[in-house]
């Protein structure tokens, strides 16, 4: 006997359907460069395998990880594609990973000479690519280590334990088209480029843009883009890609969904959650909602967030609890089990992922990154088989 399955209490759902059209309408957009979709951070919350295969399918010629392990991971999941990471400390082992042909970073002196005595032992010429800090002071080599750099690895590249594969950087400002560390940057990254050129390097990719500057700053794409936030459909520059492109039709991929716990009467005067930080200032009605700063939920974004419940957005009131929070229905009475939606594409009138990062100050990227918990999650909209879980 198979018990009837429940409707989730709450869930993640990930539209890999919009994954897909986002991937194949940015590769459009930004062509001739090629396209790398960024899945780090567990594809910013969506399923960093799932999100991946869906963007294979819809032509993304790289992926982009920070960690090692996600890279580890994504070959572990059978991707055998174009594959570069960036992010490791001393150290750490390269072997299975040069093996696999993916492509490290080399920050350092140091590090490159790491990743090529991870290529002896493997027996074969590490596929490195060389970072370049251009202005951000994160990590990459600063000019001044730049040509020491480039040496070390022309070096190596001759002794056959590394091939250069690519020279990048990572923009301050991206989602501030008009702020003068772009340009700076640009030419910062042009300069090392023919620094590294004159030194003897052939790489197969030079990049610098993330999602925003795909997006805003043509000259800034190179051979290859590196798009994270707008894969998952969010706007990576709020207030300027509106103002500078036409509507480019991105699909955000994430709502968080489920159903109301409860829903009571409260009276005027009535006070609300911890710390009775709201009281009613009339006769009204409260649904209970099962998810709370445990799934990645703000905690600040009481007041000032909204969930979608019966048709109307509803607001937050009182404090958000580790596993519940209480919205306020306005005399409605929905049944329990009634659903709510926290956050979705905003095509039904839900709120959005930039709106509740907007309730408390951050950026969609924190929002959706952080939703999680025990949250369950679920893709819909087809896989690589075909077999769609719609
Ligand atoms: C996360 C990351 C990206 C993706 O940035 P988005 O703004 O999400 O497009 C690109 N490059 C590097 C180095 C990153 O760390």
């Amino acid at each position: 006997m198979t018990e009837p399955t429940a409707p989730a209490r709450a869930e993640i759902v990930v539209d890999l359907d919009a994954v897909r059209h986002n991937v194949a309408l940015l590769r459009r957009h930004v062509a001739p460069a090629a396209f790398m979709a960024v899945v780090k951070a567990d594809g910013y919350g969506h399923g960093m395998v799932e999100v991946a295969r869906a963007a294979r399918e819809a032509g993304a010629d790289w992926l982009g990880v920070a960690t090692l392990d996600e890279a580890r991971a994504l070959r572990t999941a059978g991707d055998r594609g174009r594959l570069l990471c960036w992010l490791a400390v001393p150290g750490e082992r390269y072997d299975d990973l040069v093996a696999a042909d993916v492509d490290v970073s080399a920050y350092s002196v140091a590090q490159l000479e790491e990743v090529a005595a991870a290529g002896d032992r493997v027996g074969r010429a590490a596929r490195v690519q060389l970072k370049i800090d251009t202005g951000l002071a994160r990590g990459g080599a600063t000019p001044a280590d730049w040509s020491g750099l480039v040496a070390a690895a022309r070096g190596h590249e001759r002794a056959g334990r590394v091939r250069v594969t690519g020279l990048w950087s990572h923009l301050v400002a991206s989602d501030d088209p008009d702020h003068p560390a772009n340009a700076a940057q640009e030419a910062v990254f042009a300069e090392a480029l023919a620094v590294a050129e004159e030194a003897g390097l052939e790489p197969e990719v030079r990049h610098l843009a993330n999602s925003a500057a795909a997006l805003l700053r043509p000259a800034a794409r190179h051979d290859l883009v590196r798009c994270g936030l707008a894969v998952y459909g969010l706007d990576p520059a709020p207030g300027h890609t509106a103002r500078l492109l036409p509507d480019l039709g991105l699909v955000p991929a994430m709502t968080v969904q489920g159903r109301l716990a409860m829903v009571k009467e409260v009276a005027a005067g009535s006070s609300v959650s911890y710390g009775h930080a709201w009281v009613a200032d009339r006769d009204t009605t409260l649904g209970l909602v099962p998810v709370g700063y445990a799934e990645g939920v703000p905690r600040a974004a009481s007041p000032g967030a909204e969930v979608w419940v019966a048709g109307r957005r509803r607001p937050l009131r009182g404090r958000i609890c580790m596993d519940q929070l209480m919205v306020d229905l306005d005399g409605d009475r929905p049944a329990a089990g009634e659903p709510f939606v926290l956050l979705g594409p905003g095509s039904s009138g839900e709120p959005t992922a930039q709106e509740w990062a907007e309730a408390v100050g951050t950026i969609s990227y924190e929002v959706v990154t952080r939703v999680g918990g025990r949250l369950v999650r679920r893709h819909v909209g087809g896989s690589v088989d075909g077999a769609g879980a719609r």
